[in-house]
């Protein structure tokens, strides 16, 4: 599993973005405010689950999925890429 950040960095173009597949969200990030571990997506499909498991976070950049079992106890701490544009078939 290699880290997107690695090779994309945040002000990489839209299209060179998408040659890469890598989509929008430049940190993928959420932080369990029960363990109070920070947890990041690395990939679009690199699973990443807290220390105590109530929260879990999937997608790398291209969609924020989040599951948690209590309501109210995690953040987002998302960082998008600094171009933005409309999606390059
Ligand atoms: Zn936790």
């Amino acid at each position: 599993m290699i880290d997107y950040q690695k090779f994309a960095p945040k002000n990489m173009s839209v299209k060179e973005r998408r040659k890469l597949d890598v989509g929008d969200i430049f940190s993928n990030s959420a932080t369990c405010l029960i363990c109070n571990d920070t947890i990041r997506s690395k990939n679009r499909h690199d699973f990443q689950t807290c220390k105590c498991g109530k929260l879990s976070i999937d997608g790398g950049s291209w969609y924020p999925k989040r599951s948690f079992k209590k309501e109210h106890s995690w953040k987002d701490n998302i960082e998008l890429y600094e171009i933005m544009g409309e999606t390059i078939s």
